[in-house]
Order: C-alpha cells, then sequence, then structure tokens
C-alpha cells in the first residue's frame, strides 16, 4: 500500500486545484481524485446519485456530506487508488475530513498531506468569471487572461464559447462564500494536526507546480512513521 502518497489539494474555486492535482498526478505517479468529475460522471450517466446531484450542482451549492462519503469510499477501494492518490477539493467540510480519516485507516494509507493553495478574492472573482469553454472540444478560455482571438468563438474547432451555469458573477459570490464558511474549520483541523502547507497559487502555474513538486517529494521521503 502506498504509505505516505495520500495527498489533498485544497483551495477556493478559481485557484487552479484541478489543474495543478492533474499535473502532480502525472508526473508523480498518482491517481487524481475529485468529486466534481465524480458528479459529472454521476450526471451524464443518469444514474440516482446523478438525479440526486444536478439540482444542487446547478444552485451552485453544495452535495450532501453523506453521498459525498459514499462516494468516495468506493472510489478509493478501486485498484489505480492502490498507487497514491491527489485528491482535488475534497474534503470541503469538518465531518467529511473525518470521515476520510477514517476510510483512509481502514485501507492502510499513512499520513495525510494537506496542500492549502491560496489566492485573492478579487483574482478568483476574474478568473472565474471570465471562464469560457468551447462547446466542441471543450477548451477553457478566459475574456480577461487568456481571449479567444475572435469574441466568443473557439480559435481550434470554431466551437461556440460557453460560460458554465456556475460561473457567473452571481453564483461565484455564492461558491466562494460557501467555501469560506466550510473550510475555515477544516484548514484550522489539518493546521493543528501538523500537515497543513500553504502555496501561494496565484504565483504563475509552473512555479506553483513546482512548490507543490517538492511538497510531495519531502512527503515520499519521510520513513513511513505515523
Ligand atoms: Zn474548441
Amino acid at each position: 500500500m502506498a504509505r505516505n502518497r495520500a495527498f489533498i489539494f485544497l483551495g477556493p474555486p478559481g485557484a487552479g486545484k484541478g489543474t495543478q492535482a492533474k499535473r502532480i498526478a502525472q508526473s508523480c505517479g498518482l491517481t487524481h481524485l475529485s468529486t466534481g468529475d465524480m458528479f459529472r460522471d454521476a450526471i451524464r450517466r443518469g444514474s440516482a446519485l446523478g438525479r440526486v446531484v444536478q439540482p444542487i450542482m446547478e444552485r451552485g451549492e453544495l452535495v450532501p456530506d453523506d453521498v459525498v462519503m459514499k462516494m468516495v469510499e468506493e472510489r478509493l477501494s478501486q485498484p489505480d487508488c492502490a498507487k497514491g492518490f491527489v485528491f482535488d477539493g475534497f474534503p470541503r467540510t469538518l465531518p467529511q475530513a473525518e470521515g476520510l480519516d477514517r476510510i483512509l485507516e481502514r485501507s492502510g494509507f499513512g499520513k495525510l498531506v494537506v496542500v492549502d493553495l491560496a489566492v485573492g478574492e478579487d483574482k478568483l472573482m476574474r478568473r472565474l468569471t471570465g471562464r469560457r469553454t468551447c462547446s466542441v472540444g471543450g477548451e477553457i478560455y478566459n475574456v480577461y487572461d487568456l481571449p479567444p482571438k475572435v469574441d466568443g468563438i473557439c480559435d481550434n474547432d470554431g466551437g461556440k464559447l460557453v460560460q458554465r451555469a456556475d460561473d457567473t458573477a452571481e453564483v461565484v459570490k455564492q461558491r466562494l462564500a460557501a467555501y469560506e464558511r466550510a473550510t475555515k474549520p477544516l484548514t484550522e483541523y489539518y493546521r493543528r494536526r501538523g500537515v497543513l502547507h500553504v502555496v501561494d497559487a496565484s504565483a504563475n502555474m509552473d512555479e506553483v507546480s513546482r512548490a507543490l513538486g517538492e511538497i510531495v517529494k519531502r512527503a515520499e521521503g519521510r520513513n513511513g512513521h505515523l
């Protein structure tokens, strides 16, 4: 079992958790996990879980803990997680964190390493409300920082660029407020346990990746005692 290879990336929506988690998963041989991906997959398949979470996500609210934990426990029991994993955006609440600790203990993972990707609110608003996704190829643009050559049209395939329902200014404000409320006690919990690292995620993407890669390497270098 992959002791010392259980990583959690925390951070508000727009901090780049997903992108960074994918990069680190690839460069360090970890399985990338995200409850967002699990939910979207369930919605796409039209499963019972998908029908429960769809309206909740469209309102920009958080999915209830019992639903989330059920899904996470099942996912972590799959063979690709045995080599170690990086979870992005989970847990989001203290009860989820406690639930995750119990799951990890049962499944023989070592001590968690938690990274908080910190970004100021102005920068987050700009990143999130500016985001547009190609309806054909899924490419991601930002009207402020990474605009397409022609307004509203994908450079690669001419697809129409759309804004996700939960990226509008009003919903983004709600998401950031909900995130703050839910995760303050969570970061405190991990800080008290001495497993929390804070990384400045407003820096450029490569610098952030480098900082995260070093944290992973240092964690793997530990001698494995809890
Ligand atoms: Zn496209």
